[in-house]
């Protein structure tokens, strides 16, 4: 176990630069990224497998489970073949116990940046769409089981939908005050927001650790997927300054550190 004491580590100077940089950024281009964002959240929280389908564009090699067609690169491969369609049946499985009545369709993007995520709302039209990274399907079982209950968790709490309310309310406010106070004050309003969005994902990416942990009745999952998070981080070349001596990403504002993910989800074992 890389990190399993109950000491917080101590915040220096590294962990909040990559906030006054987001304060920046978002004070030069946060309007235009929320412009042009909100149509993208919307149709992603109501027309997920449109949205997903667009994005993805189906290219060749992704995998689209859900018809249990299987990509010529898994052709030769049973055991992925079965792994596959094992995550479907469990896919179908959580979304019955997380209260999501549209179904899930997988898709399998090799290039996703990240390991899964989730698009899609209880508000959607149509079937939500669920990406997984194809290493995804390597990890060991339970670390696979919490990314997906993790990912579906979002779904079930209408985190994109919330996201996309938020964004155009934000947007709402600063037409409002370019009009009957002055355009100026758009970028202060975007700095403005930045700790109301840290603040938001913080907690969304809380509760669906929680709402994974309860649902799978098991936190053993989440643990060691933190932890192969902290030791990818920590043997990752030129780590810099990104990185805090127990793995955690500092430019990752949007969700809690692993080490403190580590701790709450020791605390529910
Ligand atoms: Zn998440």
């Amino acid at each position: 176990m890389i990190n399993n004491s109950n000491t917080t580590p101590s915040t220096t100077i590294f962990d909040i630069i990559p906030y006054g940089v987001d304060c920046a950024q978002r004070g030069i281009l946060g309007v235009f990224k929320r412009v042009i964002g909100v149509p993208t959240l919307f149709f992603q929280a109501f027309f997920p497998d449109s949205a997903v389908a667009k994005r993805l564009s189906y290219p060749e090699g992704y995998v689209l489970l859900d018809d249990h067609e299987i990509d010529v690169e898994c052709k030769d491969n049973p055991e992925l073949q079965s792994t596959m369609r094992r995550t479907q049946t469990f896919v179908n499985g959580l979304r019955f116990k997380l209260g999501i009545q549209q179904e899930v369709a997988i898709y399998i993007n090799p290039t996703h940046g990240q390991a899964g995520s989730c698009i899609g709302s209880r508000a959607s039209s149509n079937k939500i769409g669920m990406i997984l990274n194809g290493f995804a399907f390597y990890f060991p079982q339970e670390e696979l089981e919490f990314l997906i209950a993790h990912e579906l968790s979002h779904a079930a709490h209408n985190d994109g939908l919330k996201v996309w309310a938020y964004n155009l309310a934000i947007i709402i406010a600063e037409m409002a005050t370019a009009y009957c106070l002055t355009p100026y004050a758009i970028p202060l309003i975007e700095i403005a927001s930045a700790p109301l969005d840290w603040t938001f994902c913080y907690f969304a990416e809380k509760n669906a650790d929680l709402s994974a942990i309860k649902v799978l009745r098991t936190a053993e999952g989440a643990i060691s997927f933190f932890q192969r998070g902290q030791k990818g981080n920590l043997n990752k070349e030129n780590r810099g300054d990104r990185f805090s001596p127990e793995g955690d990403d500092r430019h990752d504002l949007f969700h809690p550190r692993l080490s403190e993910r580590i701790r709450y989800c020791i605390v529910k074992s």
